[in-house]
């Protein structure tokens, strides 16, 4: 897949480290991933929470969680326990939350429990976001792929 001609200088992908680590920008990415652990178990869904949240400039700018859109019934599955087609993802809703909002993600940093999938990827690429820092790894490498090719850096913290 050659998608695109940017770069890949700034891709990084880090080696988890643990969060003992005193490195000012480490300890703060383990603090926010915590974060949005907490805002994962705000999800409704059964099948698996996430947590997202946008960091700017020092500022939580947006957050967001799996589930319905706004004014649908909060159940994630359906009768035969599927996860429902309109079910937004975290990232999907934190990102929208910014859209509604007068701030932009540009040049900000994305905190997931759960790494994006590659619908989700596409829209963190065209966001602006330009850093990931997450959890665990979704179990399709697609989305986290494309976001190394789009010069994303990504980070992983296992343990935060
Ligand atoms: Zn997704």
């Amino acid at each position: 897949m050659e998608v695109f001609k940017i770069p890949l200088m700034n891709t990084i992908e880090h080696p988890s480290t643990p969060c003992t680590e005193s490195e000012k920008q480490h300890r703060y990415d383990c603090a926010y991933l915590k974060m949005a652990r907490q805002w994962a178990e705000l999800s409704h869904c059964k099948r698996r929470q996430v947590g997202a949240l946008i960091v700017k400039d020092d500022m939580i700018i947006s957050d967001g969680y799996n589930g319905t859109p706004s004014g649908a019934e909060n159940a994630c599955e359906d009768e035969n326990g599927d996860t429902k087609w309109y079910v937004l993802h975290a990232e999907a809703n934190a990102i929208t939350k910014v859209a509604r909002s007068t701030n932009n993600a540009v040049n900000s940093t994305l905190y997931l429990t759960l790494s994006p999938c590659r619908e989700c990827a596409k829209l963190i690429h065209q966001a602006g976001i330009k850093r990931l820092v997450y959890i665990d790894r979704y179990k399709d490498p697609t989305g986290i792929d494309f976001l190394h090719r789009s010069g994303i850096e990504t980070t992983q913290i296992l343990q935060p």
